[in-house]
């Protein structure tokens, strides 16, 4: 069975020697110093390696079963659960006025990054609540925060997003979920979703569902889609639970992945709903959370590449087959173990250095939601939105691919269900799709973010590439970093002036060229991000850190990524500056 050790070590990396967060000006940073952080780290560590890792493979066998409209989670989960939430783990980063441990955001996402890699579909129940807390953080009026947000802080009341449904996905313009107005203010929610993750289950006592459905009488498509707030159980104002409200399960999906996690059918039969936020502004209120939740989902793709990784190590160190092509290296034994072939090696290497680099990408963007919300940072603000598309769809491509890379260590036991592999990239698969799919990020990318606010904060990123390649143009230590980030950036920047000169003349040769874009984007931020760490690890060395090997190990790691990676950048160029002819030169009848 796999196992899971948090990287806590390398999480103190990033947060201390790249991001210096101690030293960010940003409320609650300051209390992040080495031995707090450590001390949740280690703290977080246990109870996600010893208790919820433990379950991933229960949930992935037993799945979830539906029996008179009642759905119950694979054994265990609810114990496990519960004792996630009595340590006051699911509020971690929520307002303390509402029972939250209040602290910064990019310390909630090294913890939700631990219970992501131990068990993906656990950390969806208290994930979705956060997202669902954030919306009523964000829009709700006073009462309502009163009412649902201490309980959705400690869980005992779970959150769920509803958006999906069964002819409008990516385009929630075609919506049909009716609201109609009541003469009390409230709404009666009529309609069918699907898809809903964490819709029904038996793991806590209340479960709220933010709704999209258009209001009778709006405008016409999206522009007529409001969000309401649709308890399982109406509550009462003393704060109990009421009746059960119009809303039930109809059926569960069976699906490739996230077994243990209720992917439901949810019917909406005239049930009570609150409004949140502004008639008509549903979408709104909607996308002040995108950022959160799709770099929530970008986290994912760095949680199975990690898990997966992990056992990759433990099983190319332990299965011996054939000899280092060198010479024995275990001549006593009857083969050398995988890790000596050199092909093993830069399988290893590709999955090293791509978690390691997403790692620091996630919390530097998680950084960048901190600057922008708690010190009203607009540029942090117009980055992040930039750069959220690339975070989601680029993380979670190749978060994916890594999971099969660590699948193939294992040969032919990787594609058997015994050894646990092929659940890394089962459970992956689904963050390439869902909070948008990964198309869909890159056409955001391309057609709506490179041009926002007049393609400020485009510049905004190539000036701090700029910046601080010119910065450390002289440190020898680290040239071959700046080098290659110094390509990779140019042929990002290149890219993007084909798109300004050709998209308005032929919007399809950008489109086509979408999803190379958002992968060109990716690969420079992760080089930056290696050369950032690159600098960090040789000031530790230069300071005569007492752990030297963990930062040459980083340099190591580090050339690999700019060496082996980065040069992808030019094939991304390639593939955009040959337009859109060879993607739609054949006519539709033709395939
Ligand atoms: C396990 C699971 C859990 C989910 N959880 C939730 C949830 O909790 N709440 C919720 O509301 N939804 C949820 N979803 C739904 C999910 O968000 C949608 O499936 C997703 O947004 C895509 O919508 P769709 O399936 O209708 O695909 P479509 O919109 O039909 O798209 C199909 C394909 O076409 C591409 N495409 C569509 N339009 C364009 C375009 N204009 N340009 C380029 N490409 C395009 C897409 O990239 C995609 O690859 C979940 C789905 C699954 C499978």
């Amino acid at each position: 069975m796999p196992t899971y050790t948090a990287p806590t070590k390398d999480m103190a990396f990033v947060l201390h020697d790249v991001l210096d967060v101690e030293n960010e000006k940003i409320p609650g940073y300051e209390d992040l110093t080495p031995d707090f952080t450590s001390a949740v780290l280690e703290e977080a560590g246990k109870i996600t390696g010893e208790v919820i890792a433990p379950l991933n493979v229960v949930g992935d066998k037993e799945g979830c079963t539906l029996e008179n409209g009642v759905v119950r989670t694979p054994t265990g989960f609810k114990a496990a659960f519960d004792q996630f939430r009595e340590g006051g783990w699911t509020g971690i980063a929520s307002d303390a006025e509402y029972g939250g441990q209040g602290m910064p955001y990019i310390l909630g996402m090294a913890v939700s990054e631990m219970v992501s890699s131990a068990n993906q579909a656990f950390g969806m129940y208290s994930g979705l609540t956060n997202g669902a807390y954030a919306a009523i953080h964000a829009h709700g009026t006073d009462e309502q925060k009163q009412t649902y947000l201490p309980k959705m802080v400690s869980c005992e009341w779970t959150g769920t997003m509803n958006l999906t449904e069964s002819h409008c996905g990516t385009d929630l313009g075609l919506m049909r979920t009716k609201a109609d107005p009541q003469e009390d203010g409230s709404y009666k929610i009529t309609g069918q979703k699907i898809f809903i993750s964490s819709g029904e289950h038996d793991m806590s006592e209340n479960i709220i569902h933010l709704v999209l459905a258009k209001i009778a009488g709006g405008p016409e498509g999206i522009k007529g889609v409001s969000l309401f707030i649709v308890p399982k159980f109406m509550v009462n104002e003393d704060g109990s639970l009421g009746d059960r409200n119009g809303v039930a399960v109809g059926s569960i999906e069976e699906k490739m992945g996230i077994h243990g996690n209720s992917t439901c059918v949810m019917n909406y039969d005239g049930a009570t709903g609150y409004l949140l936020g502004t008639e008509h502004k549903g979408m709104r209120a909607m996308f002040t959370m995108m950022n959160h939740a799709r770099l929530g989902v970008a986290m994912q793709g760095l949680s199975q590449a990690e898990a997966a990784y992990q056992n990759a190590v433990i099983y190319a160190k332990d299965r011996l087959q054939g000899r280092a092509v060198t010479g024995a290296e275990n001549p006593d034994g009857p083969a050398d173990p995988l890790i000596v072939h050199p092909d093993v090696r830069r399988s290893l290497m590709d999955q090293k250095s791509f978690v390691e680099g997403a790692r620091a990408f996630v919390y530097w963007g998680a950084m960048m939601i901190d600057r922008a919300e708690e010190n009203g940072d607009k540029d942090a603000d117009g980055l992040i939105s930039l750069l959220t598309p690339v975070l989601k769809g680029f993380l979670t491509d190749k978060g994916y691919d890594m999971t099969v890379q660590a699948q193939q260590i294992y040969g032919g036991h990787g594609y058997i269900e015994e050894w646990g592999m092929s659940q890394f990239t089962r459970d992956a698969r689904i963050a390439m799709i869902y909070e948008g799919a990964n198309g869909v990020q890159a056409l955001d990318l391309v057609g709506r973010k490179l041009a926002q606010d007049g393609g400020k904060h485009v510049m905004a990123f190539f000036d701090m590439v700029k910046n601080f390649i010119s910065e450390n143009k002289e440190d020898e230590a680290i040239a071959d970093f700046i080098a290659p980030l110094k390509q990779a950036s140019k042929d990002l920047q290149t890219a993007g002036m084909f798109f300004m000169q050709e998209g308005m003349k032929n919007p399809n040769a950008a489109l086509s060229g979408s999803s190379d874009f958002m992968h060109l984007f990716g690969h420079v931020c992760m080089g930056l991000m290696w050369a950032r760490m690159a600098k960090a690890a040789t000031s530790a060395l230069d300071a005569g850190t007492d752990d030297p090997d963990f930062y040459k190990n980083k340099l190591v790691t580090g050339r690999y990524y700019m060496q082996r990676q980065l040069p992808a950048t030019g094939m991304h160029l390639a593939r955009i500056q040959s337009g859109a002819e060879n993607v739609m030169g054949l006519d539709a009848e033709a395939f």
